[in-house]
């Protein structure tokens, strides 16, 4: 997929005010500072689309990009647990929670995961949360320029075989990504195309 265009078009913490135009859309969500924002630059070959660590604030909100005006990108906040006043029972910010149970037009979540770490307590219930729900994502591994091959290798299979381990009976599809060197960018775009194009 080519980018022709890439255009902020709103950003705000309630999914009711997000566009309401029917167009296929994509999130990408994770841990702060797991390379998200890189990532979205990298992905559209915009330098500051998305803005990056050094000005937080603007990550804590729901962010939509419109692409060749015919997808949006949601950069969506960093996700932490929120805990219930009555249960004590751990869940994840509302505002991300009401996102992915009532955006009819999300089609795929990636989820950012840091490949030089060993799979988060957090990113495992998120994933968990997710399939509970429904809602389809995949796994975006960040950062791969960081380590070499044989051990991208090893840690990929470890944190696939963590989820075959757990509650998934089958893998997510999943991306090796590098913002710094390109890599795996045409892979996480072709796989947006062959979505919208099903
Ligand atoms: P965010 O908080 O998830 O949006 O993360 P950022 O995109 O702001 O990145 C956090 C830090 O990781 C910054 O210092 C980036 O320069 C660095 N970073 C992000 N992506 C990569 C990558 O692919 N390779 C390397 N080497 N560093 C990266």
């Amino acid at each position: 997929m080519k980018i022709k265009t890439a255009n902020f078009v709103i950003s705000n913490t309630d999914v009711d005010k997000c566009p309401n135009e029917p167009l296929p859309e994509y999130a990408f969500i994770g841990r702060s500072n797991v390379g998200k924002s890189s990532l979205i630059n990298m992905l559209t070959e915009r330098k500051s689309l998305a803005k990056t660590s050094g000005r937080p604030g603007k990550t804590q909100l729901i962010n939509h990009f419109k692409i060749n005006a015919n997808w949006f990108l949601v950069d969506l906040p960093g996700y932490g647990y929120a805990r219930t006043s009555k249960k004590d029972k751990r869940t994840f910010q509302k505002y991300i929670t009401n996102y992915f149970l009532k955006r009819e037009q999300l089609l795929c979540a990636f989820i950012l995961v840091d490949i030089r770490h060993e799979p988060q307590k957090i990113d495992l219930e998120f994933m968990e949360w997710m399939g509970e729900n429904g809602i389809p994502f995949s796994i975006i591994f960040t950062k791969a320029d960081k380590l070499k091959p044989k051990v991208i290798e090893r840690q990929v299979g470890e944190y696939i075989q963590k989820l075959l381990d757990g509650m998934w009976e089958e893998a997510p599809p999943y991306f090796i990504t590098s913002s710094t060197h390109g890599a795996g960018r045409d892979e996480v775009l072709n796989y947006i195309d062959t979505i919208n194009l099903g």
